[in-house]
């Protein structure tokens, strides 16, 4: 019998995803971000889900040729551009659009000897401070390029640091959205600047011609604080589950796991389940996590180790051994947890649960 842990992704909730993007921004384009093996769904099983897309914006190139080799022939956007001048070679056959961000990449291109003419995408840093020219070098740069004969058309992006939060009095974006428009005012070229945070809060200022989907598309909100998901009509593209593999019948003052971190107050009945750290599931998730037991809402009980975790089964009589047990996503008969509440739980975004995902976890289409 194999571990009974698996990850399972919905295929239609990706598609239903996208969609929404779609409904958010109708007069854009739609790239789905697919950057880091798809957020940890996999690239191949997400693209099945996400085919319907206008393009799909990843990292680097090696994820670029498996999207090509499942025959998408579509545009791709490499969001962090080339790493080195040889990168351009492959960036021409796969036909790839790339983000310039940095002066050393046009010093590269103006070198690079080709037949097919680059696309590119002008980075500009209007305020996150992570990649791209400054506002006031943006134009000068857009210069370089535009007299570049290996350049055959010029695109205009930045990125949002707070589309999903509140700046002191602000609304996370205005003082980007200002940046922007004055390095970028009268150039032509295609314009994405949105994230999902933007395209979900703020798509009346920021669709321009092509959103950049990422978390929205596989069901989870960024680290909003006001509205979950179903405000958004997300629904989860990722579940991990497991099962209970032990139970133990604890007294008052008995303790539980690593550290005995709990302390049992009352006579309790737990569940050992097999899922550990080892599998992504976060480490410091502390006491109070929510689980679904059954389809019905639990929380995970003292320290998670390497291959388990307890959870509390005091107040579910009919479960026990063999339970099933959603760490997020669906759960049986119709319930829910979305992995941003386990995400807030634990202390960190939806987002870094659905990365690390670990390989010895079995991950198939549901
Ligand atoms: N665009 C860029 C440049 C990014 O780095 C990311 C992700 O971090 C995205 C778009 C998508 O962001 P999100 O997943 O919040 O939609």
């Amino acid at each position: 019998m194999p571990r009974p842990i698996e990850a399972l992704v919905h295929t239609d909730a990706l598609a239903h995803n996208l969609a929404r993007a779609r409904a958010q921004a109708p007069n854009a384009r739609v790239w789905a971000v697919v950057k880091a093996n798809a957020y940890g769904h996999g690239i191949e099983r997400a693209f099945e889900g996400l085919r319907a897309a206008d393009g799909f914006a990843l990292l680097d190139l090696a994820e670029a040729e498996r999207l090509r080799a499942l025959d998408w022939r579509g545009p791709i956007l490499l969001l962090e551009g080339v790493f080195e001048p040889r990168d351009l070679e492959l960036c021409s056959r796969l036909k790839l659009w790339h983000a310039v961000h940095c002066e050393q990449q046009i010093d590269w291109l103006a070198m690079h000897k080709t037949h097919e003419p680059h696309r590119v995408f002008l980075k500009l840093n209007s305020g996150m401070n992570r990649l791209g020219f400054t506002p006031a070098a943006f134009r000068a740069a857009y210069a370089r390029l535009d007299a570049l004969p290996q350049v055959d058309e010029i695109g205009l992006m930045t990125h949002f640091s707070d589309a999903d939060a509140q700046r002191a009095g602000q609304d996370g974006i205005a003082h980007q959205l200002a940046a922007y428009d004055t390095a970028t005012d009268g150039l032509a070229g295609e314009r994405t600047i949105a994230n999902s945070a933007a395209t979900l809060r703020h798509a009346g200022r920021t669709a321009h011609d092509w959103v950049r989907a990422g978390i929205m598309v596989y069901g989870g909100v960024p680290d909003f604080p006001e509205h979950d998901a179903t405000h958004w009509d997300l629904r989860p593209a990722m579940t991990l589950r497991s099962k209970v593999i032990g139970v133990q019948q604890l007294q008052a003052g008995d303790t539980v796991g690593y550290g005995s971190a709990f302390t049992a107050e009352q006579p309790m009945r737990i569940g050992i389940v097999a899922c550990g750290y080892a599998d992504g599931y976060p480490r410091h998730a502390p006491t109070g996590t929510p689980v679904l037991v059954d389809g019905r809402r639990s929380c995970t009980i003292g320290r998670v180790s390497m291959d388990m975790l307890a959870v509390d089964l005091t107040d579910l009589p009919a479960s026990g051994w063999g339970s099933e047990v959603t760490l997020w996503g669906e759960g049986p008969r119709g319930s829910r947890l979305p992995i941003d509440d386990v995400a807030r739980a634990a202390g960190t975004i939806g987002y870094e649960l659905m990365c690390a995902v670990a390989p010895r976890v079995p991950m198939r289409h549901a």
